[in-house]
């Protein structure tokens, strides 16, 4: 490992894309494209922008009234409940629509938050017959010979962001028709989405999958043709999968009886370092707390963030600008690129004070340090070992009276 380096981040911002190229070599793929420039005050820009009434009819249809939020939600550039508060405010009951889908994030987190690592594995036994096959290069690159589906993996690679429904499509269209290992496919996806979260990723292909649904996500071309206005349909001369009734395509799809087992995946440890025995206190700085407004900041101690390879090793260059452009405004954030543990031994620090999160390999990486972990955000305290609330309807029966006040 190369010794931990202390950043210099440029103001500017160009010089500061071309920065994290120098300094992250190795990341694949393209740069952040100019809508996606990351921060809080673009991210206030953008919840400025939003428009639930549209969002509420259109949001399904790949031109709708999408808000583009979920990288700077993801990356705590502003938090759920600001942001549930300020469409609510500016909107009230007629934006009921996104606020339900804000719930779905809150959700997510929460499951996460409770069962830890589990969600790796198949929350559930699958409700229908699941294949296992490995992830194909034609699936990687793009090149499965469907426009649809490849142009969905075209805006993956190329920009980082895919349509709700298009990640639906596309990951019913690899699991169902492909039979590939769902776990391996969530994998892939997360690691080259811009908002890539674990909870929210892995979950959702589990959602389509059945392994914490009822019943698998499936879809006919007459549903993508409607959601798209027809955009791949028209011209494309592909023998379409898709081109049948929802009767047709279960029989087809589902011929196998469902396993009784939920698959389980075991992850890799990590290796563990020693305590540190030094005294100094610092705030640890991780990446879903990167806003200058985050209430951990207000301590009166040393602010550390670190480009961790064991953290963010495999993400790929436009997060890495993404989160530099985050970093630039948070002027007290000491920022460094190297190992946790070698930096925060070389600041000296034997404790921390940090944002509470479900991911297990920040809470591991500061295992050796005594760590305050301060609450975050959620929309609702709810129940999450409930095993009622183990579907997101349950969920939103209690949520949506606290929440929307119906
Ligand atoms: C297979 C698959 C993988 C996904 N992976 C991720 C992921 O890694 N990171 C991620 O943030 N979202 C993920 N989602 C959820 C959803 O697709 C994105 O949050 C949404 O498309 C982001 O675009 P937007 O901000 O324009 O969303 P909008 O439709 O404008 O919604 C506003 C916000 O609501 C939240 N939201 C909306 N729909 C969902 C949903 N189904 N689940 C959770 N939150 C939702 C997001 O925070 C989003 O920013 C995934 C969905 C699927 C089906």
């Amino acid at each position: 490992m190369k010794p931990a380096l202390k950043l210099t981040i440029p103001s500017d911002r160009m010089e500061r894309l071309h920065y994290v190229k120098r300094i992250f070599p190795d990341a694949r793929g393209d740069d952040l494209k100019g809508e996606w420039a990351g921060g809080r005050s673009n991210a206030l820009a953008k919840l400025n922008n939003v428009d639930a009434v549209a969002y509420g009819r259109n949001r399904n249809f790949l031109n709708g009234s999408v808000t583009h939020l979920s990288p700077y939600l993801r990356y705590g550039c502003l938090t759920l409940n600001e942001t549930f508060a300020a469409i609510k405010g500016k909107f009230g009951l007629t934006a009921e629509n996104l606020l339900m889908q804000l719930a779905w994030r809150d959700y997510w987190r929460q499951v996460w938050f409770t069962r830890g690592n589990a969600i790796y594995s198949e929350m559930e036994p699958p409700k229908v017959a699941l294949g296992y096959a490995r992830l194909t290069d034609a699936v990687r690159q793009g090149e499965t010979g469907l426009p649809c589906m490849d142009a969905f993996i075209g805006d993956l690679l190329g920009t980082g962001y895919v349509h709700n429904h298009a990640r639906m499509w596309l990951a019913s269209y690899i699991v169902h028709h492909l039979k590939i290992d769902w776990r391996e496919a969530a994998d892939w996806f997360e690691a080259h989405l811009l908002d890539g979260d674990i909870a929210s990723n892995h979950l959702s292909w589990q959602w389509v999958a059945s392994t914490f649904s009822s019943k698998p996500y499936y879809f006919n071309k007459e549903n993508l043709a409607r959601y798209t206005g027809e955009n791949y349909c028209a011209d494309c001369t592909a023998v379409c999968p898709f081109d049948a009734s929802y009767e047709t395509l279960q029989a087809r799809l589902f011929t196998q009886p469902a396993s009784a087992d939920a698959k389980r995946y075991p992850l890799k440890p990590l290796p563990m370092n020693a305590a540190s025995m030094h005294k100094a206190v610092a705030v640890y700085v991780h990446d879903e707390m990167l806003s200058p407004n985050n209430s951990v900041l207000n301590q009166p101690f040393p602010k550390i963030f670190v480009f961790d390879p064991q953290l963010h090793g495999d993400w790929p260059l436009n997060r890495l600008q993404f989160v530099m452009d985050c970093l630039s405004e948070m002027m007290h954030v000491e920022v460094w690129v190297g190992d946790t543990y070698d930096v925060l031994l070389q600041r000296n620090v034997g404790e921390l004070i940090t944002q509470a999160t479900p991911n297990a390999r920040v809470k591991q990486a500061l295992t050796p340090f005594l760590t305050k972990w301060q609450p975050v955000d959620k929309l609702v305290d709810a129940e999450m070992s409930d095993k009622r609330l183990q579907r997101f309807s349950r969920y939103w029966d209690k949520a949506a009276p606290l929440l929307l006040g119906t």
